[in-house]
């Protein structure tokens, strides 16, 4: 365990110790740092985001990673060269 301290100065929350090392509840790797989301997601996740290139979730990602709880890699992964549905 990496201990790390966060302080949340809204929410009345204040001092937050956290372990970075804890795997984010949505993509599984360390959380490493907190953010406005807490400390149980990565900043990443957060933002909505992949970690490893910063690209947004896109619309179908996210709806596999909060429907289907899969994490952002896999939902990638899973629709990699496959086109979007037309537009109605
Ligand atoms: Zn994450």
């Amino acid at each position: 365990m990496r201990p790390a301290v966060a302080d949340y100065r809204t929410f009345g929350g204040g001092l937050v110790e956290y372990d970075r090392d804890a795997p984010c509840l949505v993509c599984q790797r360390p959380v490493e740092a907190a953010s406005m989301g807490g400390t149980a997601i990565c900043p990443s996740c957060d933002l909505g985001q992949h970690r490893d290139t910063g690209e947004k979730w896109t619309l179908y990602e996210y709806v596999l990673i909060t429907r289907d709880k899969m994490t952002p890699q896999a939902a990638r992964e899973a629709l990699r060269g496959r086109a979007p549905p037309d537009e109605p």
